[in-house]
């Protein structure tokens, strides 16, 4: 498969490349890359922030989050509202650093770094990182040693991959690559299971969602739990888009 070219700022990285790196209070950019800045949120992102507001994600998406939907796209855009305070900084950004560090998004954990993450055709992921160098990040001046993987792990990223992967079956899903497009109702349903998880749950309880069987106590205690609906929903939506 041809790669496609990258900005000049953005370097592939080659398997166990090191780069130099660390982001911490004392660096004098703290807090800039939290301006200024167009935050594309995934389904795991949404479960984790909704968690750390302790807001059921109806409501969380309706505080915090702006869905776009481009006609020439497939599926709809979801960003992190940013506030008007002439910088155009996160909702969640404080002079202290993150309000909500512990369940940030991906993209903040993974910044400078972008994982690329390719679906096959016998369903494995071909995974690369990218390096994005902006001249304003002071983290590239620090001493401390990185590669993809480790920065990854200490980050937090592995969950979040794991779920961004189960999800990219729906994104990169063969009949997408083929042209499909979704019709109105299957667009709702998109956002109603990968963005909108208590809303599912509420409705997937009361045997209002289609295609879905009686849900009995078992699996009740297990769906409680966010991420085993998430993996639940991204079935379900696979099934629903593309069963036939
Ligand atoms: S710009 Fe770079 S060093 Fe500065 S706060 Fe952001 S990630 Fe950290
Ligand atoms: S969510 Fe946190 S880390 Fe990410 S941009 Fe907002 S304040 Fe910064």
């Amino acid at each position: 498969m041809s790669q496609p070219l990258l900005p000049k700022n953005v370097k592939r990285m080659e398997k166990g490349e090191t780069f130099r790196f660390s982001c911490h209070p004392s660096v004098a950019c703290f807090t800039n890359c939290c301006r200024q800045l167009e935050l594309a949120l995934t389904p795991y992102d949404v479960l984790r922030l909704k968690k750390g507001c302790h807001l059921r994600s109806e409501e969380f998406l309706d505080r915090y989050v702006i869905i776009e939907q481009e006609e020439d796209e497939t599926f709809p855009r979801f960003y992190l509202t940013m506030v008007d305070d002439g910088q155009a900084s996160c909702v969640f950004v404080s002079n202290a650093g993150c309000t909500l560090y512990q369940d940030r998004p991906g993209a903040c954990r993974a910044y400078p770094l972008g994982r690329a993450a390719i679906r096959q055709a016998d369903d494995t992921m071909d995974e690369f990182f990218v390096l994005l160098q902006e001249s304003h990040c002071q983290g590239f001046q620090e001493q401390q040693e990185q590669n993809g993987t480790t920065y990854s792990t200490d980050q937090g990223l592995t969950i979040y991959n794991r779920f961004n992967d189960a999800v990219a079956a729906i994104l990169q899903h063969d009949q997408i690559r083929q042209g499909k497009r979704l019709s109105e109702g299957q667009i709702e349903q998109f956002i109603l299971a990968l963005y909108n998880l208590d809303q599912f749950r509420t409705l997937l309880f009361a045997g209002q969602l289609s295609e879905t069987a009686q849900v009995d106590d078992t699996s009740r205690h297990r769906l409680a739990d966010d991420e085993e609906l998430l993996l639940y929903a991204i079935d379900w939506l696979k099934d629903i888009l593309f069963k036939n």
